[in-house]
């Protein structure tokens, strides 16, 4: 299994994991950081990672989505 590698800009407020997300894709090399900074993962990359995993979300992304109970 590939896991996608997180990576945010300092000029969006949510993250990426997924190299197709049309708003990771304007995102300029000098401005990429590794990682998800804190932020919540973008619902595009959501989508397309439950896309490829059949309904699955990844633990990194529930990790994201951590919700108080
Ligand atoms: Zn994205």
């Amino acid at each position: 299994m590939s896991s996608a590698r997180a990576f945010h800009s300092p000029r969006q407020k949510i993250h990426h994991r997924d190299r197709g997300c049309g708003a990771g894709l304007i995102l300029s090399p000098d401005e990429l950081r590794a990682g998800t900074g804190g932020k919540d993962l973008c619902p595009e990359c959501a989508e397309l990672a439950r896309a490829k995993n059949g309904g699955l979300f990844e633990p990194a992304f529930l990790e994201s989505r951590q919700i108080a109970t």
